[in-house]
């Protein structure tokens, strides 16, 4: 049983750290804290609660209150937790899973197109979605290929709400991915292009979504181009159809290979 206890907790920590960079280290060390204190626990079900409340409690500690500053130091901030400067996480749980780190410059640019968007569409937020984690270049923010270095992020297109005609920021998706605009006929059509690798569309097709918002044209153009406009930005990913749709031409907006994801859900930006 002991045996059985310690492959389990190894196999938790493996995966926290994938999850997350630093929960698995958080977790073991939850576990030695607890070992060492628990016999001091007769109840059992006092002992369970504690194993939970010391992991929770180191967590929200080391990513609130330690990690930052250290992060800083090698080179990231974090993407706030709630909106700042009209900039916030599409789920909170990206921030609460460490994935909002960035490189200083790519918060300032992700701030300044915040700023200029809602100046001309007062109300206006930008959604952020996975950015890379704290530490360590080439650690990968799985499952993207290149959110290693801190100069990564996917930010979620904006939407109409269909019974109002009005602004929204809200997406039809609860993650932002998998919530697709598909190629039109007469667009060009790179997920048909890239069917024989099984992960372009992984996230297309399954995930429930609200049929209350319309892809807002309008307002992600405008986005886009405020990244674009931005000279610290220069790399942008997006499918063909959605460039073409939205009348964009800037030669920073590059073709992704079908080995990575499809980008109709949401736009890459990197420095
Ligand atoms: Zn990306």
């Amino acid at each position: 049983m002991k045996y059985f206890i310690f492959i389990a907790v190894l196999i938790a920590a493996a995966f926290l750290t994938v999850l997350t960079q630093v929960g698995g280290a958080i977790y073991l060390a939850s576990w030695v804290i607890y070992l060492l204190i628990r016999k001091r626990i007769t109840k059992r079900y006092w002992r369970i609660a504690t194993r939970y409340a010391l992991f929770i409690g180191l967590y929200l500690i080391t990513i609130l209150l330690i990690m930052p500053p250290i992060a800083k130091k090698y080179g990231r901030v974090p993407l706030p937790f709630i909106e700042t400067n009209h900039v916030r996480p599409l789920s909170i749980w990206t921030a609460l899973l460490n994935r909002n780190y960035v490189h200083p410059e790519l918060r300032a640019i992700t701030y300044a197109v915040g700023d200029e968007m809602n100046r001309k569409y007062p109300g206006t937020v930008i959604n952020y979605m996975d950015a890379n984690f704290p530490f360590r270049d080439g650690f990968p923010l799985l499952p993207h290929i290149s959110h290693n270095d801190g100069r990564k992020l996917d930010v979620a297109f904006h939407y109409i709400d269909k019974t109002t005609g009005k602004h929204s920021n809200g997406n039809p998706s609860p993650i932002g991915y998998g919530g697709s605009e598909p190629p039109r006929k007469g667009e060009p059509d790179r997920p048909s292009r890239c069917t024989s690798n099984w992960q372009y569309s992984f996230m297309y097709g399954w995930m429930p979504l609200s049929d209350k918002l319309a892809f807002d044209q309008v307002r992600t153009q405008d986005m886009i181009n405020a990244f674009i406009k931005q000279k610290g930005i220069k790399t942008l990913y997006l499918e063909p159809h959605l460039k073409k749709r939205l009348h964009l031409t800037s030669k920073k907006i590059r073709l992704h290979a079908c080995y990575s994801v499809r980008h109709d859900d949401h736009v890459h930006v990197q420095l």
